[in-house]
């Protein structure tokens, strides 16, 4: 059932079994599955069915570290959140990205990547991209760099590419057992003196509307910029000491080490003829649109202590090309000359992350300040791979790579550009001190409060985020199941 908070009437306290914060595909996902399990469920989303100036704005916030996007224009609040304007590329993270590296401080994930990889199928059928296995068929174009140490990366794409909240809204209406609350904004999570456990909600309007509820689990799924924001404002509503370090913050972890996913730009490669894996990124297998990277073999990136990453060459139109386009591509001479871009993982570094800025919102709360910050790895990642290609390029006798290595510096990430995928600052950790969440995703020292989304990575890999951390929802929702 969907309901628009101003309809609702008001009760002392409504009571549920699972309150769920945010209606993105974290949210929605949750909402359906522990619904359908019988739970009742309420799902309170700040926005309605359509884009409105009065929720969007509420996402605004200060920026400072490196430069990055305007806050309010990198997510969208109404139903079904940011996937009402992505791309829907999809692709698992990698067994290394589980991994403690020791080149890379912080790494390594509480859980196992089987753990995770047994959700994937069922969370690719929900992203509406094919749960096969992600190799290549025997008919994808051959990979001519493998000899400098490249495997291809597969991307899925769905066709069309929709949003959660539309292409969900009918098991939103439907499901028993769950109320959606539209237009709602959540102004906090009230917990006990101490802040180990949640006792109520607060939803309000700008009309002065509130409401609180309760319920004997809740999930904050606000997405992965605002989930550290709510914990930081979030406490007990009476008596709440001085200095109070927000929900869950007893270690200052809360908001830390954010991530996001730099790409970059840079050399220039002339190939001798056109090849068909390094420049067309677009294709199709069987009914699967589909999109070929490539990235060094994680045995590489071990041996090199680099991050992981993808990258594809960027020719002046061909990678953009759609498949009835590429058909007719032979009245067209191919492009030959391409740059490199490369697309990071970003490390996860314990200063880069989201705390709340002295500016208000509307409803008087903290907005959010986002200082983000890169390191090292970063740039030796995009400086080995973009000598690798070349020597690749050249090993296969396809043309060659132009790169002045002393022209990459410090200064890349000026000229690099984000692909808004949002990342940590509640990170998962078997250790409070280390981390926001356990490996249940249930915050450290809060008895009855989860997150859902990519907030809870401890390390990003390079790939897009929704797919993975929609497994990561399932398997949550069947730990709940189990527990609640
Ligand atoms: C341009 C663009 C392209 C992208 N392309 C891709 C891609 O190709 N592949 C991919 O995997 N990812 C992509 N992403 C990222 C993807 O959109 C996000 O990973 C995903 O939407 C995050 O889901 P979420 O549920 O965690 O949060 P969100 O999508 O941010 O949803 C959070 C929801 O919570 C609501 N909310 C926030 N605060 C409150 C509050 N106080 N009270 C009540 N409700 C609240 C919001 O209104 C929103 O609906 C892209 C993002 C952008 C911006």
């Amino acid at each position: 059932m969907l309901v628009a908070f101003s309809d609702f009437s008001e009760s002392p306290a409504l009571e549920t079994d699972v309150c769920i914060t945010g209606g993105g595909p974290a949210g929605i996902t949750l909402a359906i599955e522990l619904a359908r399990s019988g739970r009742e469920v309420i799902l309170v989303e700040s926005g309605g069915l359509e884009p409105d100036d009065d929720s969007q704005e509420l996402a605004a916030g200060e920026i400072s570290g490196v430069p990055y996007t305007d806050l309010d224009s990198v997510r969208l609040r109404y139903l079904g959140g940011s996937t009402n304007h992505w791309a829907g590329q999809s692709t698992p993270l990698q067994p290394i990205d589980f991994s403690v590296r020791d080149w890379v401080a912080d790494s390594g994930w509480p859980i196992d990547y089987n753990d995770f990889a047994g959700y994937l199928p069922r969370a690719a059928d929900l992203c509406r991209v094919s749960h096969e296995e992600w190799v290549l068929p025997n008919n994808a174009p051959t990979n001519h760099l493998e000899d400098a140490g490249f495997r291809p990366v597969l991307f899925r794409f769905p066709e069309p590419i929709f949003g959660f909240g539309e292409a969900y809204r009918r098991d939103l209406e439907k499901t028993t057992g769950l109320t959606v609350i539209l237009g709602g904004h959540v102004l906090g999570f009230n917990s006990n003196e101490t802040g180990s456990e949640v006792m109520s909600v607060t939803v309000g309007n700008r009309a002065g509307k509130r409401q609180e509820i309760r319920a004997r689990t809740y999930v904050l799924a606000t997405g992965g910029i605002e989930n550290a924001r709510q914990l930081l404002l979030s406490g007990p509503t009476e008596s709440r000491p001085d200095r109070w370090p927000g929900l869950g913050n007893n270690h200052d972890g809360v908001g830390r080490y954010f991530m996001e996913h730099p790409a970059y730009d840079l050399g220039q490669v002339s190939l001798t003829e056109s090849d068909d894996f390094l420049s067309e990124a677009y294709t199709w297998i069987g009914d699967d649109k589909v999109r070929l990277d490539l990235q060094l073999d994680a045995s590489v990136q071990r041996e090199a202590r680099i991050l992981n990453h993808s990258m594809f060459l960027l020719g002046s139109g061909s990678r953009r090309k759609s498949f009835s386009e590429r058909m007719l591509s032979w009245i067209k001479p191919p492009d030959l000359e391409f740059r490199i871009r490369v697309r990071l993982e970003h490390a996860p570094y314990a200063d880069s992350r989201v705390t709340l800025s002295d500016e208000l919102d509307a409803f008087g709360l903290r907005r959010t300040k986002l200082e983000m910050r890169v390191g090292d790895l970063e740039l030796a990642t995009i400086r080995h791979v973009v000598e690798s290609c070349g020597r690749g390029v050249g090993m296969a006798d396809l043309g060659r790579l132009k790169f002045d290595g002393n022209s990459l510096s410090e200064a890349w990430i000026d000229d690099a550009f984000w692909q808004i995928h949002h990342a940590g600052g509640t990170r998962m950790s078997a250790d409070p001190a280390k981390g926001v969440v356990d490996a249940n995703c249930k915050v450290h020292g809060v008895a009855n409060l989860y997150v859902a989304g990519s907030s809870v990575f401890p390390t990003s890999g390079q790939a897009n985020p929704t797919m993975n951390f929609i497994a990561l929802a399932l398997r949550l929702a069947d730990h709940l199941e189990k527990g609640t």
